[in-house]
């Protein structure tokens, strides 16, 4: 155990470093699996009761396994709002003993699809307690989703690695500046504030930047011309849809676009970047028109996508290697009375009569007490593909200057950062957001400074990847 500084908040496990060999083949393999929950389940993304009354497109979660000599290492991207601990760590340990994974080498990452299950948290305990209170029982919760889940999961990884093969890899980023926004505004009058609404007066101007860089990495059989597979990563927050139908939202649509060049057997493995402060609303512009549709967003998007592909770099010296550490930051503290006026105001989340801010502050201090402890263990994944691309994994909603931190300060030439893996500790804003206040600092759930310390060792494991590559190539 190594102490990075004198404070709480520090580092503490390193748990592993292994590499392929550039000599050996790079393998990779995806595997699909269906993770709609049965109809009628209550479905997460807003403060109320929402349940579904049906399927527009069906919930997918899409594992990638890849392996180079003896490493071998895996992620898998589910459309679903967050993943939480629980089913990470069962998926993953259970995925261990029956595809030889090491545990620390699978990553479980959420689109963030607002259309999907609401299965754990504080929200889901409460409209659960509420109705067994009431009935006695839960009509919404007849099946075990988050134990079928984690066997879903497991499937997926496990389809994944009996389809690996060889394969060549080619990545880069395709620009596409027209689809996010920057939530988050300074105002004329008072604070910054989140969604101000189209053609609010006092804006003055957006309170961070977006992320224009779509991370691409394709996966192409030796014997083959087109990929068969590719991961594109994009930092816009998957809330285009709304409603009661379960739905992957705008990536289905990427999927669709791509399939029209590579066929219907291709598989785009969305992921989403660091767009915790990010959404598809233009406020320059009046509703309905500053408010793109999903269909027009993973359209366009998958457009950019496709254009993009043909032209990306081949991937020379693949070396799989993973790294990973846990970040343990203190969590936000309340007083006993704090507490209990949450305990209060929870019974009215979903009442308009109590104030939003109000509504969301004892949500986040019901999910404080339900997750319990002072700290948390934020886990912090690397995985290196090749001297020139690497992939990092965080937890939470991160706001996205913490992903263009990393990217900028990345040795690898194309990085992807992805948010909402393994675990959902609520949003992780900036120290800067923090100061700012707003809703995303009010649903957040972790320090100030927690979200920089995740970029410090994400940016630490990198450059230790990056130093063994060269050792490597020696
Ligand atoms: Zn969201």
């Amino acid at each position: 155990m190594r102490r990075l500084c004198p404070c709480l908040m520090l580092m503490c496990l390193v748990l592993s470093a292994t590499a392929g060999r550039a000599e050996e083949p790079f393998e990779s393999g995806v595997g699909v699996v269906d993770i709609t929950p049965v109809s009628g389940y209550r479905m997460s993304g807003y403060f109320s009761e929402r349940l579904n009354t049906g399927t527009i497109d069906p919930l997918l979660a899409k594992a990638v396994v890849m392996r180079q000599g003896d490493t071998q290492a895996a992620l898998v991207f589910c459309d679903i709002s967050a993943v939480s601990l629980d089913v990470s760590q069962r998926a993953r340990e259970q995925a261990q003993q029956v595809t030889g994974i090491p545990s620390e080498h699978i990553a479980i990452a959420a689109t963030h699809s607002h259309t999907g299950p609401l299965y754990f948290g504080a929200l889901r305990q409460h409209f659960h307690d509420r109705l067994m209170a009431e009935k006695g029982l839960d009509p919404h919760e007849v099946t075990d989703y988050p134990t079928e889940l984690v066997g879903r999961l497991v499937r997926a990884l496990m389809i994944a690695q009996q389809n690996l093969q060889s394969v060549t890899l080619r990545a880069g980023y395709a620009h596409e500046d027209r689809l996010s926004f920057n939530r988050r505004f300074h105002m004329k009058t008072g604070p910054v504030r989140f969604n101000p609404g189209h053609l609010n007066p006092n804006i003055v101007r957006a309170a961070g930047p977006i992320d224009p860089e779509v991370g691409l990495i394709t996966f192409t059989s030796e014997s083959g011309a087109n990929p068969q597979a590719a991961i594109v990563a994009f930092a816009l927050h998957l809330d285009t849809l709304g409603g009661s139908l379960y739905s992957a939202d705008y990536p289905r649509y990427v999927e669709e676009v791509l399939r029209e060049s590579y066929g219907d057997e291709f598989v785009s493995l969305f992921v989403a970047g660091t767009c915790g402060d990010i959404n598809h609303v233009d406020v320059t512009k009046p509703h309905p028109e500053g408010r793109r549709k999903t269909h027009e967003i993973g359209t366009m998007l998958g457009q950019t996508v496709s254009d993009e592909l043909p032209k990306l770099d081949s991937v020379t010296k693949p070396a799989l290697a993973v790294e990973q550490v846990i970040v343990e930051v203190d969590l936000q503290q309340y007083t006993d009375a704090e507490i209990e006026q949450a305990h209060a105001n929870m019974a009215r989340v979903d009442d308009s009569g109590l104030a939003f801010l109000e509504r969301v502050k004892a949500y986040k201090i019901m999910a404080l007490q339900l997750r319990g402890g002072d700290t948390i263990g934020l886990e912090v994944q690397a995985f290196r593909l090749s001297d020139d691309v690497a992939i990092v994994t965080l937890p939470g909603e991160v706001f996205v200057d913490l992903g263009l931190a990393i990217k900028q300060a990345s040795p690898f030439e194309t990085t992807i950062v992805i948010e909402l893996t393994n675990d959902a500790p609520g949003y992780i804003p900036t120290r800067k957001a923090f100061a700012e206040g707003s809703y995303e600092t009010v649903n957040s759930r972790v320090a100030p400074g927690s979200g920089e310390l995740m970029v410090e060792q994400a940016i630490r494991l990198l450059n230790e990847l990056a130093m063994q590559g060269d050792k490597d190539g020696e």
